[in-house]
C-alpha cells in the first residue's frame, strides 16, 4: 500500500535538514551497497508509532541558476505537487520574514494540509513566542526544536492526522503495477502516451492517490494492468521538472507504488550516472525491472549495434543482470507491442514460489557441485532452503552459522537458483539464518 508522503518546506537555515535527519532516523545514513549508486538525502522512509511515510526535504532540491526567492517558490510547488501534508518550517528566533511570507502565499492556493512548525524552540520559555506565527494563517504553530528532538511528537500526531485514508485499491494483488521511470527527456511521457494510444483496451483513468496523477487501468488477454503516473507525466510544463533532483523524487515515487518499473534509457544520449542512480533505486526496493532503451530509430545500425549496446548496458548495470533488455522507439512505435509481455512475465516470476523439495533438490545440487567455503577452519553446513517470501522472491538458508556464508557463495546459489527456476525480470533474495 503506498505510504502517505510529508514534504518539508522552508526558507534556508530554517532546519529543514536537521528535521529531516531527526524523522528519517538511521535510514539515510545506510551506506549503499550497490555499486555505482548513492544515496540523495532528499526522500527517506520515517516512522511515527506505528505508520510509516516518506519524508522529502525540498530544500535539497537546487534548481542551481534560479534566484532563491524562485527556488523558494519552487520548492513549495513540489510540496504541493507531491505531498500529502506539508509541514511549513519557520526559526522561531527571527519571527516571520519576508521570505516565508512568499512561501505563505503559494501554501494558500494549495488545498493540501499545511502545518506550520516552529524551530529552534530550544527551551520552554520561548514557547511563548510562538503566537505570532498564527499570523500565517495556517492555524496552531508548532513548537520544536530540530536539534534537541522537543516537541516533534505532537506535530507528527497533528501530521499524521491529515493523512488520506487510502483505499485499498493497491492490495489488489491480481492486477499488475508498473511504471515507466528514468531520467528528464529519456521518453518517459512519449512511451506512456504511446502504450496507450496502441492498447486499445482501456478500462478506466483511475482517480491518482495525488491530486494530478492519473493511473490508467488496461486490460490485455484477462490480465488488468495499471501504469502508474506520477503527478503531471501526462500534463507537464513546470520549469523544475527538468532538474535532476526532481526526477529522482519522481522515480522514487514510482517505484514505491510499483510492482514492475521499466528502466528507460536513450539510445540517442548513452547511458548516463543518472541512469544508474534511478535503476539502482528500483533493485534496491526489490522490484520487477525490465530494462528498456528507448529512441532506438535515432541510432544508425548495423547487425552488431544492438549486441554492442546491449553489452554496455550490461557492463553498466552489472546488478540487473537479471533483467530483460528491450529495444523501442516509443516514436515509431516499434516494439512497443513486446512490453505488456515482458512486464507480464517480470511479474510473474516476481510473484512466483517454488516448491520446497524442488528448491532443496536444486540446492543439493549446488553444494555437491561447489562445497561450502571454510572460513578460519570452520566450514558451512547448509541445512535447507525454503522461500519465505514474493515481490520479491526471497529465500532463507538455514545454516551452522551466517557469519560463513559469504557474498560469494551467495552469490553462487542465486545463480543456481536461477538456472533451475528462471526469475527473469525480478531480483532475490537470499538470507543465511542459524539454524534454532
Ligand atoms: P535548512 O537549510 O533549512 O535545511 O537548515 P539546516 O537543517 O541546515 O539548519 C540550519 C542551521 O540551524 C544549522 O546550523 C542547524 O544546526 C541549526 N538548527 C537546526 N535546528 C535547530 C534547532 O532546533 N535549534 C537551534 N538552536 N539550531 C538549529
Ligand atoms: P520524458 O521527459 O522522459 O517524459 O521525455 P519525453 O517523452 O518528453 O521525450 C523527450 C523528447 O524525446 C521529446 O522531444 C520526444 O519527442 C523525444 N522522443 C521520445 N521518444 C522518442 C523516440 O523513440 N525516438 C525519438 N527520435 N525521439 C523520441
Amino acid at each position: 500500500m503506498r505510504k502517505s508522503i510529508v514534504a518539508i518546506v522552508g526558507r534556508p537555515n530554517v532546519g529543514k535538514s536537521t528535521i529531516f535527519n531527526r524523522l528519517v532516523g538511521e535510514r539515510v545514513s545506510i551506506v549503499e551497497d550497490t555499486p555505482g549508486v548513492t544515496r540523495d538525502r532528499i526522500y527517506a522512509e520515517a516512522e511515527w508509532l506505528t505508520t510509516a511515510f516518506n519524508v522529502i526535504d525540498t530544500g535539497g532540491i537546487e534548481m542551481s541558476d534560479e534566484p532563491l526567492l524562485v527556488q523558494m517558490r519552487q520548492q513549495a510547488e513540489i510540496a504541493i505537487d507531491e505531498a500529502d501534508v506539508i509541514i511549513f518550517l519557520v526559526n522561531g528566533r527571527e519571527g516571520i520574514t519576508a521570505a516565508d511570507e512568499e512561501v505563505a502565499k503559494i501554501l494558500y492556493k494549495s488545498n493540501k494540509p499545511v502545518v506550520v512548525a516552529v524551530n529552534k524552540i530550544d527551551n520552554p520559555e520561548m514557547r511563548n513566542e510562538i503566537y505570532e506565527y498564527y499570523a500565517l494563517g495556517f492555524g496552531e504553530p508548532y513548537p520544536i526544536s530540530g536539534a534537541h528532538g522537543l516537541g516533534l511528537g505532537d506535530l507528527l500526531d497533528t501530521v499524521i492526522g491529515y493523512f488520506p485514508k487510502m483505499h485499498d485499491q493497491e492490495s489488489d494483488d491480481e492486477t499488475i503495477y508498473f511504471s515507466v521511470i528514468g531520467r528528464p527527456n529519456v521518453g518517459k511521457s512519449s512511451l506512456v502516451n504511446a502504450m496507450l494510444n496502441e492498447e486499445r483496451v482501456i478500462v478506466s483513468e483511475l482517480e491518482g492517490t495525488t491530486r494530478d496523477a492519473i493511473d490508467t487501468r488496461l486490460n490485455r488477454d484477462d490480465q488488468d494492468f495499471v501504469i502508474i503516473d506520477t503527478a503531471g507525466m501526462r500534463k507537464r510544463g513546470k520549469v523544475y521538472e527538468t532538474t535532476e533532483k526532481y526526477s529522482v523524487l519522481r522515480a522514487l515515487k514510482a517505484i514505491e507504488r510499483s510492482d514492475v518499473v521499466l528502466v528507460l534509457i536513450d539510445a540517442e544520449t548513452g547511458i548516463r550516472e543518472q541512469d544508474k542512480k534511478i535503476a539502482g533505486y528500483a533493485h534496491e526496493a526489490g522490484r520487477g525491472i525490465i530494462i528498456a532503451v528507448n529512441k532506438w530509430d535515432t541510432v544508425e545500425k548495423n547487425q552488431n549495434t544492438m549486441k554492442e549496446f546491449e553489452q554496455k548496458v550490461r557492463a553498466n548495470f552489472q546488478y540487473l543482470d537479471y533483467a530483460p533488455i528491450v529495444f523501442l522507439s516509443a516514436k515509431t512505435k516499434k516494439r512497443l507491442h513486446t512490453l505488456i509481455p515482458a512486464i507480464k512475465t517480470a511479474s510473474e516470476n516476481h510473484t512466483k514460489r517454488v516448491p520446497t523439495n524442488v528448491l532443496n533438490d536444486v540446492i543439493m545440487d549446488a553444494l555437491a557441485m561447489n562445497p561450502t567455503p571454510t572460513v578460519k577452519g570452520k566450514r558451512l553446513k547448509v541445512l535447507y532452503t525454503t522461500q519465505v517470501a514474493i515481490k520479491p522472491p526471497s529465500f532463507a538458508v538455514f545454516v551452522n552459522d551466517p557469519d560463513l556464508m559469504h557474498f560469494s557463495y551467495k552469490r553462487f546459489l542465486e545463480n543456481r537458483i536461477r538456472d533451475a527456476f528462471g526469475f527473469v525480470g525480478t531480483p532475490i533474495k537470499i538470507f543465511a539464518r542459524k539454524r534454532q
